[in-house]
């Protein structure tokens, strides 16, 4: 039934799209020219009806690590499809779950006990939210500027990015941000000790910033001392993206709360999963009428459950955490040298296959920058995301709002040849990106379509 309707369809989806769902977002694909027809996709890679090879480098916002449609993945879910599993009893249990918490708290820290799952990574910052206040009796949330934990009403209080909440609140009481990186302030903020959570991601999605040394050790550290939890994010950097299988390890740490999504189900199906220490399953969890204090519908499944155990198998048959490791440090060593080569290239950053370029004003040519820059911050951005896909079929994005960077979340099968051709690729498109007729095009185009 669906391959018929998929052939008989085909080619109306940015109408029906459109017509159905969101008209506007269909205007700015328009306006860009990603508004390609999709065929199939496989790995890194993503085919259009036409049969042109496009190199997926955003990775579906990094739910894509083990590769797109991976094989051991799709046998998984349809082996479990054809055992009829007997998932979601709900006043039962089925096998599944418990084995993918069992894999996970494996390979995490011995403080790390207790597992609840949920169907995205929003969820499980609710949840750590959530359990975080109900386990300390404390109702402050910290996180930081530039933060970006989900979109729900929870999870969007403690994001630090104004773009994503304007126009939404009020939001929950009791969050604020401290800068990423300021210890002082995070202090400031922990002594009052009225603080259940610091909530940080270990890198920040939103503009690829990584920690100053010692300041995810420091912050753990701090939290220790006034009685807060730890919770650290690694819905996008978890599962291998920064060379380890959680983002958390380059530095020794020990969360109490870990939030996991995105790749956990190898992209096929939603999943999230918050993994916490004892000590916050206790607080919440402690008698029979508080047995069911938090949970979903959906989660556990057992669809996911066994995608989730496919894929760790994957990232470890495959030896996907080196190679990102690896391959990581290659994409470096192929892009900074465009620091030395190209003026508006001011910054080239990552860690595993997390990976940043930020532009900023060249010294020469500057009027033309500073005009750019007045039509809309981070267009420089935009002018190499646009043509690197309409010219070099190379998908990729802007690492957030007004921001001048450029970002990379590649499946982490990617292949050498693959960051060779997009380095060779960035460094056409970055030379031609400020030239009048580039800035010009897409300003009309964008007019057109206002
Ligand atoms: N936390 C982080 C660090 C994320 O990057 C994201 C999504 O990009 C989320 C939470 C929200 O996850 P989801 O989109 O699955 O709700």
């Amino acid at each position: 039934m669906i391959r018929e309707l998929v052939e008989a369809r085909s080619g109306e989806e940015y109408e029906l799209y459109a017509r159905t769902i969101n008209p506007q977002f269909m205007r700015v694909l328009r306006t860009i020219g990603f508004d390609r027809v999709w065929s199939r996709a496989q790995g890194q890679y993503l085919y259009d009806s036409e049969g042109e090879r496009y190199l997926d480098l955003l990775g579906g916002f990094g739910m894509f690590n083990v590769g797109r449609n991976n094989p051991r993945v799709r046998a998984a879910l349809i082996e479990s499809l054809e055992l009829d599993t007997p998932g979601s009893v709900q006043l039962g249990v089925s096998l599944l779950p418990g084995l993918l918490a069992e894999e996970l708290l494996k390979r995490t820290p011995a403080r790390l006990e207790r597992v609840l799952f949920t169907s995205s990574g929003t969820e499980a910052v609710e949840a750590a939210l959530k359990l975080g206040r109900a386990a300390t009796g404390r109702s402050r949330v910290i996180s930081t500027d530039h933060a970006f934990h989900g979109l729900t009403l929870g999870a969007l209080s403690a994001n630090g990015d104004p773009h994503f909440v304007e126009r939404f609140g009020p939001l929950l009481p009791g969050f604020s941000q401290v800068p990423f990186g300021d210890l002082d302030s995070l202090e400031r903020e922990l002594r009052s000790e009225d603080v259940a959570l610091f909530l940080v991601e270990p890198i920040q999605g939103k503009g690829v910033n990584l920690p100053p040394d010692g300041y995810l050790e420091g912050a753990q550290q701090l939290c220790r001392r006034h009685g807060t939890l730890f919770a650290v994010d690694e819905v996008q950097t978890g599962l291998g993206r920064t060379g380890r299988l959680f983002a958390f390890e380059h530095w020794g740490l020990e969360p109490d709360l870990v939030t996991v999504a995105k790749s956990l189900s190898g992209g096929y199906v939603p999943v999230g999963a918050l993994l916490m220490a004892r000590q916050v399953y206790d607080g919440v969890f402690d008698s029979l009428e508080h047995s069911v204090s938090h949970g979903s519908t959906f989660a556990p499944n057992d669809l996911a459950m066994a995608a989730g155990l496919a894929t760790l198998r994957e990232l470890d048959d495959a030896n996907l955490v080196e190679r990102s490791e690896q391959l990581g440090r290659r994409l470096l060593e192929l892009t900074r040298p465009l620091v030395e080569t190209h003026d508006a290239v001011k910054d080239v950053r990552g860690l595993g296959l997390m990976w940043a370029m930020e532009f900023g004003e060249p010294e020469s040519g500057s009027l033309a920058w500073r005009m750019m820059e007045r039509m809309q911050a981070g267009l420089f951005a935009q002018l190499v995301v646009v043509p690197l896909f309409t010219k070099h079929r190379i998908l990729s994005q802007v690492a957030g709002h007004d921001m001048a960077v450029l970002k990379g979340l590649p499946p982490l099968v990617v292949s050498e040849d693959d960051l060779q051709e997009f380095a060779t690729a960035l460094d056409d498109v970055i030379s031609k990106a400020g030239r009048p007729t580039r800035v010009a095009g897409l300003a009309l185009r964008a007019a057109r379509a206002r």
